[in-house]
C-alpha cells in the first residue's frame, strides 16, 4: 500500500488541472495521481495518462471514453477508463483518494464536487460555480461528512491564509474580523472607453493582463462577473454577509486579498500571479511546498495601486450582489444565465455588452426560490439556461 497521498483531478486538462499536475510532479515522493478527468479532450488526457500513470481516467463524453480506452490498451497502459458524470462521481469518492482537485469549469462541476464532499475528502475548490449554485447544500455536505474545504481561487486562498485557525470553528466575529477585502485587477477593459465595449472581441476579452486562465473565467474577469461570483463564494466559505465583503480594484494582482481586523490591522497575502502558489498551499496545508512559482521582487514591482470598482463599467457586479441578497436559487440562476451568455459571446453570437443584458433579463424572468433540495437548484438551472438561450436565439447574430 502506497503511503503517498492519493489525488484525483477533476478537469485535469484545463488551466488549473495542468498547473496542479505541474506542482504534483515536483513532489513525486509525496503525492500520487489516482485519477484524471476531462470532458472530451482525448489527446491531452491520453498524454497525461502516459506521463502521470493514474489508475483511472474519466472522459465525460462516452465516445471519447471509448477512444481513450482503445488508445491506452494499444499503448499497453493499465488505466481503467470510465465515462459520464457517474465516472466523475466515482473517482471523486474512491477510497484511495485523499484530496480531490475540483477544477471543472462551470455548473458541470457541481455533482462531482459534491460527491467529493459527501465522501469526506479534502476538497481543493477551484470550481467556484459549484459553491455559487449550491452554497447551503454544499457547506452542509462538508460539515456532515467531515470533509475539508480548501479554497484554490487565489483571493479566497489568500483570505484563508490571513485568518487564524480558530476562525474555522468560531467564525469571523469571534476572531475579530471587520471586513474581507477581495482584490480584482479590473481585467483587460479597465481603461477601455465605454463606447468601445460593445465591439470588443473574444480574443481581446480572453487576453487578461496578469493571469493565464481558461476562456470562460477570462471573460468573467473582463466583465467582473468573476468578482461577483467570488463575493458569493466568499460569503459561503467564510460565513460573511455581503456588507462584510468589499471589492478593491488592484491592477497589479500582487496582493491576492486581505483581511481587516477590528484593531485596524490588515493582513494581506502577496505573491506573483501564479495559480501554482494557492494549489501548493492547499495540497500541503498546514505545511508548505515548493510550487515552482517565481518569488516576488519588490524592486521590480515598484508600485501597487488601489481603486474602487466602477459599477457603470462593470454592471455584472451589481447583478451578483443582488443575487446574493435575494438568496435561494437566485445565485444559481445568475450563474447559469452567465454561462450561456459567455459561451454565446465566445461563439460570436452576441456582443460583449449583451452578457449583462442576458443575465439581467434572465434574473427578471426566472424567479428564485428557497434552496430546498438539489433538485430545485438543477431545475432552476435548467430554466435559466432555457430563458437565456431564448434571448440569444432572438437577439443574437446567429453566425
Ligand atoms: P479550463 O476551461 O481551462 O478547464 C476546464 C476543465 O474542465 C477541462 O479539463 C475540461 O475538460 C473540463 N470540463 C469542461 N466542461 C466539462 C464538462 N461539461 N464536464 C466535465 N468536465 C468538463 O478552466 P480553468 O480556467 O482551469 O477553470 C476551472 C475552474 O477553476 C473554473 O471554475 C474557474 O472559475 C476556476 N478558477 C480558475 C482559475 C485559473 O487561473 N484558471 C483561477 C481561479 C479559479
Ligand atoms: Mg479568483
Amino acid at each position: 500500500m502506497s503511503r503517498r497521498i492519493g489525488i484525483a483531478i477533476l478537469g485535469s486538462t484545463g488551466s488549473i488541472g495542468v498547473s496542479t499536475l505541474d506542482v504534483l510532479q515536483r513532489h513525486p515522493q509525496r503525492f500520487r495521481v489516482v485519477a484524471l478527468t476531462a470532458h472530451r479532450d482525448i489527446e491531452n488526457l491520453f498524454q497525461q495518462c502516459l506521463t502521470h500513470e493514474p489508475e483511472y481516467a474519466v472522459m465525460v463524453d462516452p465516445g471519447a471514453a471509448e477512444q481513450l480506452r482503445h488508445r491506452l490498451r494499444v499503448a499497453g497502459r493499465p488505466v481503467e477508463v470510465l465515462a459520464g458524470v457517474e465516472g466523475l462521481e466515482r473517482v471523486a469518492a474512491l477510497p484511495g483518494v485523499a484530496s480531490v482537485m475540483a477544477a471543472i469549469v462551470g455548473a458541470a462541476g457541481l455533482l462531482p464536487t459534491l460527491a467529493a464532499a459527501r465522501a469526506g475528502k479534502r476538497v481543493l475548490l477551484a470550481n467556484k460555480e459549484a459553491l455559487v449554485m449550491a452554497g447551503p447544500l454544499f457547506m452542509a455536505a462538508v460539515r456532515e461528512h467531515d470533509a475539508e474545504l480548501l479554497p484554490i481561487d487565489s483571493e479566497h486562498n489568500a483570505v484563508f491564509q490571513c485568518l487564524p485557525p480558530a476562525f474555522a470553528s468560531a467564525g469571523l466575529d469571534a476572531v475579530g474580523v471587520r471586513r474581507i477585502l477581495l482584490t480584482g485587477s479590473g481585467g483587460p477593459f479597465r481603461l477601455t472607453p465605454l463606447d468601445q465595449l460593445a465591439d470588443v472581441t473574444p480574443a481581446q476579452a480572453c487576453a487578461h493582463p496578469n493571469w493565464e486562465m481558461g476562456r470562460k473565467i477570462s471573460v468573467d474577469s473582463a466583465t467582473m462577473m468573476n468578482k461577483g461570483l467570488e463575493v458569493i463564494e466568499a460569503h459561503w466559505l467564510f460565513g460573511a454577509p455581503l456588507e462584510q465583503i468589499q471589492v478593491v480594484i488592484h491592477p497589479q494582482s500582487v496582493i491576492h486579498s486581505m483581511v481587516e481586523y477590528q484593531d485596524g490591522s490588515i493582513l494581506a497575502q502577496l505573491g506573483n500571479p501564479d495559480m501554482r502558489t494557492p494549489i501548493a498551499h492547499a495540497l500541503a496545508w498546514p505545511q508548505r511546498l515548493a510550487s515552482g512559482s517565481a518569488f516576488l521582487d519588490f524592486a521590480q514591482i515598484a508600485k501597487l495601486e488601489f481603486m474602487t470598482p466602477d459599477f457603470t463599467r462593470f454592471p455584472c457586479l451589481n447583478l451578483a450582489f443582488a443575487a446574493l441578497e435575494a438568496g435561494g436559487t437566485a445565485p444559481a440562476i445568475l450563474n447559469s444565465a452567465n454561462e450561456i451568455a459567455v459561451q454565446a459571446f465566445l461563439d460570436g453570437q452576441i456582443r460583449y455588452t449583451d452578457i449583462y443584458t442576458v443575465v439581467q433579463s434572465t434574473l427578471e424572468r426566472v424567479h428564485g426560490r428557497p434552496v430546498a433540495s438539489l433538485a430545485v437548484i438543477l431545475d432552476d438551472d435548467a430554466q435559466a439556461r432555457a430563458v437565456a438561450g431564448e434571448w440569444v436565439a432572438m437577439h443574437g447574430r446567429g453566425i
